[in-house]
């Protein structure tokens, strides 16, 4: 397996790592780390070799949600790092590295080095797929990833609202300056069921991801409903798609996972 995308650039690959993705979003807070941690679940259960690179250096989620909140990577042979794992995942993340509010002041070039260190400077070992957690939007910090890390492909991650599918708009747009294939649109808190009635709601309104997907041209990988289960198994250390993997959410990332590999 593999992303249908191909890297249509002479961007230095990493040895070992067959292909990249970026997960990214126009804006924070739209479930981007929960995509993440489940698309790569996901993605290992169909049967990748998986690593997650948590590049989102202002707010790193990989630690909590994949309970290594105390976790520090290992140095090999005085020079590169092991990546830490959890559920067969091989996992880097800033958050492993250095103290949150040190990183939190960092500029431009800061933020570009260690991402460069975090890629290149890690045993990854042999991957299938690398999913790259991205900061949020669309401003320099992603455009110079987009430019210098050999992606594959990305994913968008937004939610219904027409502010967030603005600001998605922005991701493929700035994914097609470079030339990166955009994988697809996901809608994330798509719709609520009420855990007490069974009603379902469109608290943000449903379906805008679909739309916008369809007027750009990309493909549209699935909805993910707004639940708790979502948020508690990841504020707990085990994303979804591990805490019941043969569930209704973990089949829809699978869904989602099917596309993209
Ligand atoms: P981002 O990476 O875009 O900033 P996060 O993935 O950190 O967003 O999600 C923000 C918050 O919303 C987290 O507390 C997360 O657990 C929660 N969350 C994300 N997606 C869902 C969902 N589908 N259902 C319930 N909670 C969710």
């Amino acid at each position: 397996p593999g992303p249908k995308a191909q890297a249509a650039t002479t961007k230095a690959g990493v040895p070992g790592i067959r292909h990249i993705i970026a997960v990214a979003s126009g804006k924070g807070g739209v479930g981007k780390s929960t995509t993440t941690a489940n698309l790569a679940l996901a993605l290992a259960r169909i049967g990748n070799r998986v690593g997650v690179l948590d590049a989102d250096i202002y707010g790193p989620s990989v630690p909590k949600l994949f309970d290594l909140s105390n976790a520090r990577p290992e140095t090999v042979e005085g020079k590169t790092l092991k990546p830490l794992t959890a559920h067969g995942l091989a996992l880097m993340s800033i958050g492993f590295l250095v103290d949150q509010e040190a990183a939190m002041i960092w500029r431009g070039p800061m933020v570009m080095s260690a991402l460069q260190q975090m890629l290149r400077d890690v045993a990854w070992g042999d991957l299938d797929i690398l999913v790259i957690d991205m900061p949020p939007g669309t401003g320099d910090a992603q455009l110079t990833i987009a430019q210098t890390v050999p992606l594959s492909g990305a994913v968008i991650v937004s939610t219904p609202q027409d502010l967030a599918l603005i600001d998605a708009r922005r991701g493929v747009t700035m994914f097609e300056q470079v030339a990166i294939p955009v994988l697809g649109i996901v809608e994330n808190m798509s719709y609520f069921v009420c855990p007490h009635c069974g009603e379902r709601s469109d608290i943000f309104g449903h379906g805008g991801a679909r739309d916008e997907a369809a007027r750009r041209g990309v493909p549209f990988l699935g909805d993910i409903p707004l639940d708790m289960a979502i948020r508690a198994t990841s504020d707990a250390g085990q994303p979804i798609v591990a805490a019941e993997p043969d569930g209704p959410h973990a089949a829809a990332y699978l869904a989602i996972a099917q596309q993209v590999a």
